[in-house]
């Protein structure tokens, strides 16, 4: 595999990362995922704008234009033959001695690589997952995608020892969002429910896109905190991501939703979403 490291494509065996890096050290790293489907890029400029924005928060420098990174990202994949997968896009404030406090203009450190896998063939995307309740551990500004995921690794470590696929997180008697995804429920009247964009969660880019087919497809969004009291008499439920794309729910913590199987709602956005993503260009 290749491994865009800093300008140049190396072979992942000769890409080397310096230990005084501060996203090693110290998560100091703005990170971006972008999926693809049968060579086709979903949502990049979406990727691409959230990328800006999170290393903008963060006053870290962009690592190059957008329109190099966006090419950078198609010879990425051409030299890795990639179809199907996703695209991990790294960028850290830089290399200097450890030291919380970081000096002023750094040189960006900046990686990408693929992760070749069939995302529309997971078997989630057929059954619908079942995920844990817990508290959310993060900090208060999980609009940045910042590198600094333990709260996440630890929350779905916990989930598989309590036997379920994947987590949603809470706050305040209210969901925030998943570990790695946005929440939605579908209520029994079929309105399609979020929590709105703020500091509390990251805005997820299949989330808008998700949401824009919905609207246009005369569906009804609505954008507000979903209370944990209400999960247990909702009609369906389901996720999105990049790399998950629509991914139905049917169990959250100890409620089963509706049926227990995907509804007719989740079902109907999985094949809008992925209609649409066969019709963008192929890379
Ligand atoms: N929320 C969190 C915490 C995430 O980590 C992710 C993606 O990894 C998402 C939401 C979904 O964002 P997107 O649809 O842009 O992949």
């Amino acid at each position: 595999r290749q491994i865009f490291l800093n300008g140049t494509f190396v072979a992942e065996h000769e890409a080397r990362v310096p230990v005084m890096d501060r996203g090693l050290l110290l998560g100091d790293a703005i990170y971006e995922v972008t999926a693809m489907l049968d060579g086709r890029m979903i949502d990049n400029d979406l990727h691409l704008a959230r990328l800006q924005r999170s290393l903008s928060e963060v006053e870290i420098a962009m690592p190059m234009p957008l329109d190099q990174i966006a090419k950078m990202q198609v010879e990425l994949v051409r030299r890795n033959a990639m179809r199907d997968g996703t695209i991990y896009m790294q960028v850290s404030r830089g290399v200097e001695e450890r030291n919380f406090l970081p000096s002023a203009g750094l040189k960006p450190g900046f990686l990408a690589f693929t992760q070749p896998k069939k995302l529309d063939e997971n078997p989630a995307q057929e059954h619908g997952v079942q995920v844990a309740l817990y508290p959310d551990p993060r900090w208060d500004r999980r609009d940045i995608k910042t590198v600094m995921l333990l709260g996440q690794v630890r929350v779905k470590q916990q989930a598989r020892l309590d036997g379920f696929d994947d987590v949603w997180m809470f706050e305040d008697g209210c969901v925030t969002e998943g570990a790695s995804s946005s929440a939605f429920i579908v209520t029994q009247d079929g309105t399609i429910v979020t929590r709105p964009n703020s500091t509390a969660i990251l805005p997820g880019c299949t989330r808008q896109s998700v949401m824009a087919l919905a609207t246009a497809h005369g569906m009804r969004v609505e954008e507000r905190e979903i209370a944990l009291e209400e999960i247990s008499g909702v009609a369906e439920a389901f996720l999105t991501s990049a790399s998950s794309l629509v991914q139905p729910v049917v169990r959250v913590g100890q409620d089963r939703i509706g049926d227990g199987v995907p509804g007719p709602v989740t079902r109907r956005l999985q094949h809008l979403y992925l209609d649409a993503a066969r019709r963008g260009e192929r890379v």
